[in-house]
């Protein structure tokens, strides 16, 4: 967390909104339990962490869509099984916003 404590460090934060894409790496779970320690004794010391999921997905070829993937596709299209490169969404995990 030291990216979110650079950015806002100025001023005490109220809550931080981090994007997390399903395929960052990051879980969601283990965000909010460690978020507490984290921020210990930062300007984010009591700050909510609010934690924006954003689904995997992939722009596909034969179907001409983005279409939603989950790890057991991976970089293949769920609907007609064409595979793709192309991921549009996913690998998020970002600071979104802070608010004081
Ligand atoms: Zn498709």
């Amino acid at each position: 967390m030291d990216a979110v404590v650079a950015v806002t460090a100025e001023k005490p934060v109220s809550a931080v909104g981090v994007k997390v894409g399903s395929l960052s790496g990051a879980v969601p779970e283990a965000l909010e339990g460690a978020w507490p320690i984290a921020v210990a004794g930062t300007p984010l010391a009591g700050a909510k962490l609010e934690l924006e999921l954003i689904p995997a997905a992939i722009w596909c070829p034969g179907c001409q869509a983005e279409q939603p993937i989950d790890e057991f596709y991976a970089l293949t299209c769920p609907v007609c099984g064409t595979p793709s490169g192309q991921l549009v969404r996913g690998r998020e995990f970002a600071v979104a916003w802070a608010e004081t």
